[in-house]
């Protein structure tokens, strides 16, 4: 059970969404910088990502009428126009995902305050407007990001994991929602095999690597809950592991009341109900023991 389940809109017994995080080849170029030009292996399997993952992705989305969220690290905002236009033109959202994919923890005090205004500025310019919602590079946020996001009037973090459902973040600074990760439905344990980034799992098949998604999925059916999928094109959009997601969900779809909607709007869902005082998060009190004071 869950104690504080979310009265979801129409009636519908679960909040979905899956999230995709489009870091294409930033990852080999923030992990080997001295010669990653010239690795041709991960840059190609980067940008299948962009290049033939998200048209399938995006068919699917159309064709089923979702909207969902992708969370674009800013240096792939720029060398993947075409992709992120068909994302927006779709009407899905983009947040936040760093620069280029830098590690926050890695990246404390000026520079991780700089990176992360540099890729805000790209992201307004590109994309038009804010992001509301963020989401760190390998989940890595530091209370320096989590300031940063208040600071710059964000609605939401999508990287931590104190709960099953979405719950509020009280600093001194103000507040911030969370829309709770974890990693029992992130493909990165299933499906990658990274040996530059020392990272190397046993890749699984399809429809196995995938099962415990739909576990999770069906516990939070049964409770009121709140199912996110942190999921990345050049894994979950290869050819037969999103034949798997498409069959999932032509079947909920047809089958359950389920609520598919943008992190964005699951999260105005949410404020609203707390603001009418209709329903009410649990509040996490953050700096977590009592630091660090942050630049
Ligand atoms: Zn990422």
């Amino acid at each position: 059970m869950i104690r504080n389940p979310i009265p979801w809109p129409d009636g519908a017994q679960c909040a979905c969404a899956i999230t995709f995080d489009m870091d294409a080849d930033s990852l080999i170029h923030i992990a080997r910088p001295a010669d990653s030009h010239d690795r041709l292996y991960p840059i190609s399997m980067g940008r299948y990502g962009p290049l033939v993952a998200i048209p399938r992705i995006l068919a699917t989305y159309r064709r089923l009428g979702l909207k969902q969220s992708f969370f674009i690290p800013a240096w792939c905002l720029e060398r993947y126009p075409e992709a992120v236009e068909a994302i927006l033109s779709d009407g899905h959202e983009i947040g936040h995902h760093g620069l280029i994919h830098e590690d926050p923890v890695e990246t404390r005090g000026a520079a991780q305050r700089e990176a992360f205004e540099k890729a805000l500025a790209i992201h307004e310019k590109i994309i038009g407007r804010k992001p509301k919602g963020y989401r760190a590079p390998v989940y890595n946020v530091t209370q320096q990001v989590i300031d940063l996001l208040v600071e710059h009037r964000f609605s939401y973090d999508s990287s931590l994991m104190a709960d099953d459902v979405p719950y509020l973040m009280k600093m001194p600074k103000g507040d911030l929602w969370e829309m709770p990760v974890h990693w029992g439905t992130d493909d990165w344990p299933p499906f990658a095999h990274y040996a530059e980034i020392d990272y190397m799992m046993p890749v699984r098949a399809p429809s196995d690597g995938l099962k415990g998604f739909w576990e999770e999925f069906e516990a939070h059916y049964e409770a009121g809950g709140f199912f996110i999928m942190v999921v990345h094109p050049f894994l979950t959009g290869r050819l037969a592991r999103w034949r798997e997601v498409e069959k999932w969900l032509e079947s909920v779809l047809h089958e359950r009341k389920v609520w598919f909607a943008p992190l964005g709007t699951i999260h105005d869902h949410v404020a609203r109900l707390h603001a009418a005082g209709t329903w009410n998060p649990r509040i996490e009190p953050l700096p977590y023991f009592g630091g660090p004071v942050t630049v």
